[in-house]
Parts: C-alpha cells; sequence; structure tokens
C-alpha cells in the first residue's frame, strides 16, 4: 500500500492514529490537534468532499470505505493504535432526500470500518457521531441519557452505527468513543485548515458569503420557533476544541477505558439571528438577509450538558467561545480561503474584505 506524505515512515515509539476521513472540516483539524500531541498521523480519505490541500499533517492514503479490501490494507499497513473515523454524510436535508446513500456511507461504511479493524486486530475507535441521534430534545440541556429518537435518515444512520459499534464492543471487544457533535464551527486559528463544503448548507460559511458576493442572499430558515427570537437555537462549539475531545478520546481507550457516548458542545445556545448579526459585526458590513421557510429537520432548540466531557475526558471548550468562532471562520472564508465557494477546483476570489 503506497503511502504520500511528510512523516517519513513509523517512528516506533509513537502512537498512530488513522483518521479515516482526514480531509474533511472537522477530520483535519484533528489531524493537526493529534500532530500536535506526539501522535503519528495517517488520513485515508476518497476525496470525494475532503481536499488533498487540506491533509498537511502526516501521511495519506487515497480510499474509500465502502472498498473493504482497500480499508482493510490500509490498517495492516498503518497499524494504528487508535481509529478515528469521520466519514459520513451530514446533511439533515439531504438526507431526507436521498436516505439511500445515508444508509450506504453511514451505516454500510461504518460497518466496513469496524469489520476492517477487527481484520487487523485493532479494538479502539473514536466515532464522529451527532446530536441529531436525539431528535426532539425534552429538555433544555441534553444529556447522554436523552432518549435518542432521530427525525431525520441522518441522525437515524449514526444512532444504528453508534448500536453496531456498541454490539462490536460485546462480541468482539472493539472499544468506541462515540462523540455526538453539537454545531462544529470556525476554523484553525493559525489559519492552516477551515470549513470548505461543496455545496455548502452550514450557518456561518453561508452567512460569510452572504458578506462576500453580491450574488448571494442569506436566508433565514425559519422565525417561528418557540426560541427568544423566532429563530433556531443551536450550540456551536469550535472545531479545534472539537479536534482536541478526540485526542482525549484517544488517551481515554488507550489507557484502558470502556465504551463511551460522549456529547461536545459548549453547554450555551445563540439563535441564527444572534450569529447572523455576530457575523456581520465582526466583517463590519450589513448582511443582506431574508426569512425563509423552516427546514425539514430542523428541531427548535439543541444544547449540550457537557459534563460528561468534562468528567471523563477532562475537556471543555475554551472560554472565548462564540467570538473566536465568527472570528476564526470570518477569516478564514474571507481571507485564508480567499471567499471560496465554487465548485471542486477552487475559483480563487480576491477578498474583498480584510478584518
Ligand atoms: N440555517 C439558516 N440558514 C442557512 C443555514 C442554516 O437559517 O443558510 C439554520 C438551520 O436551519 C439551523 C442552524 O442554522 O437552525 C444551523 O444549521 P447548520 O446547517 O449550520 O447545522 P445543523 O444544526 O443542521 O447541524
Amino acid at each position: 500500500m503506497a503511502l504520500s506524505g511528510d512523516s517519513g515512515g513509523a517512528d516506533t515509539a509513537m502512537q498512530t492514529v488513522l483518521v479515516i476521513g482526514g480531509a474533511g472540516y472537522v477530520g483535519s483539524h484533528c489531524c493537526k490537534q493529534f500532530a500536535l500531541a506526539g501522535w503519528r498521523v495517517v488520513t485515508f480519505d476518497n476525496l470525494s468532499t475532503g481536499w488533498r490541500d487540506l491533509v498537511k499533517w502526516g501521511d495519506f492514503i487515497e480510499g474509500d470505505i465502502l472498498d473493504l479490501p482497500t480499508l482493510k490494507a490500509a490498517i495492516r499497513a498503518t497499524t494504528p493504535d487508535v481509529v478515528a473515523h469521520f466519514v459520513g454524510l451530514t446533511d439533515v436535508a439531504g438526507s431526507m432526500a436521498d436516505p439511500a446513500s445515508y444508509y450506504r456511507t453511514n451505516v454500510v461504511g461504518s460497518m466496513n470500518v469496524a469489520d476492517a479493524m477487527r481484520a487487523g486486530g485493532r479494538d479502539k475507535i473514536v466515532f464522529s457521531s451527532t446530536a441529531a441521534t436525539y431528535g426532539a430534545p425534552q429538555v433544555e440541556l441534553l444529556t447522554e441519557e436523552h432518549r435518542q429518537e432521530p427525525i431525520s435518515p441522518y441522525g437515524s444512520t449514526k444512532l444504528i452505527a453508534e448500536r453496531m459499534l456498541l454490539h462490536y464492543e460485546t462480541a468482539y471487544g472493539l472499544r468506541s468513543v462515540a462523540l455526538r457533535y453539537f454545531n462544529a464551527a470556525g476554523a484553525d486559528r493559525d489559519g492552516d485548515t477551515g470549513e470548505r463544503h461543496h455545496p455548502e448548507t452550514h450557518l456561518i460559511p453561508l452567512a460569510a458569503r452572504g458578506l462576500l458576493r453580491d450574488d448571494y442572499v442569506f436566508t433565514i430558515f425559519g422565525e417561528d420557533f418557540d426560541t427568544r427570537d423566532g429563530t433556531a437555537v443551536r450550540d456551536y462549539v469550535h472545531v479545534s476544541d472539537l479536534a482536541r475531545a478526540h485526542v482525549a478520546a484517544a488517551d481515554y481507550l488507550v489507557a484502558g477505558g470502556i465504551s463511551q457516548a460522549i456529547n461536545l458542545g459548549s453547554g450555551t445556545g445563540s439563535t441564527v439571528m444572534e450569529i447572523a448579526n455576530a457575523i456581520e459585526a465582526v466583517a463590519g458590513r450589513r448582511l443582506q438577509r431574508r426569512i425563509g421557510p423552516r427546514r425539514a429537520g430542523d428541531p427548535a432548540v439543541l444544547v449540550a450538558s457537557n459534563q460528561k466531557a468534562k468528567r471523563l475526558l477532562g475537556w471543555s471548550p475554551r472560554p472565548l467561545g462564540l467570538s473566536e468562532i465568527i472570528r476564526t471562520a470570518w477569516r478564514w472564508h474571507s481571507v485564508t480561503d480567499h471567499g471560496w465557494v465554487g465548485p471542486k477546483t477552487p475559483e480563487i476570489l480576491q477578498p474583498r474584505l480584510v478584518t
């Protein structure tokens, strides 16, 4: 199996993490945090939504999780101490329109990852799960014990994968930490990586697009929710903080920890309107916006209790919170990533605004 990259081969004293989906948004930030923590990093990615130029830490293997022989070969070649599995389709509305793709990638793909690990004698996995597994919350702060009744195919596929991993622990000794992300947001503080989806569906990049381009009007999806200003409340957590939690979860598994599901959120919620106002303030210009209908599958409020992450992983998000999320995201979209908003061959736009 050919590895390409900058590590120059394994140092036997180092622990290895195989980052499946390491060329994507959260995955690439995790590669950086693992590298900073002294791990040997290998990214496995099919580059369908990820980016080769964001694979900056360690080696790279191009491959698809639906291709089991290649996945097995990658695990044999790298013998990872821990696998961090980020690959997944993640758009709630997209999952409503095309559930088959979501079940294939998120369920069959995750099963392939677990089976390739079994075949290669690997027994520790950090899995990217989601707050969408809870469905419509019954309480203000969601703890991990909250009933899981997803209201979208996306949430359902991630819940199935979580449960599969628990059964794999009982039967085969494969230990997992399922990290239930709330809203990953922001960009690397040094501008080394950031959010670049195509098509983009997320709030902050789309608000940035509204500020950077005259031909795009930002839409607020619903202002009739039962919230303080009528727009939906989400818990935004800085992607680099999220990435640090993966290193802590890997350490937890290496230390012998049993399988867990752990929320990753800041513990506070912001409305869509508040986010739009905050990015407008950082950019120093008005964001053209309109009100649209609610988006299918969107609950009114999703906010995490992050006490379990604090207790088990010693993790908490850095205190700067939302202001740093907005500042780093705006810098990434307007300067570092050149306001990139196009298809796979980036059209480099000259930034019109610099913070
Ligand atoms: N949202 C919005 N306009 C947009 C994109 C998103 O009003 O152009 C809202 C969306 O309905 C949700 C919140 O912003 O209430 C966060 O959406 P996002 O897609 O970023 O993350 P999700 O919560 O779906 O994981």
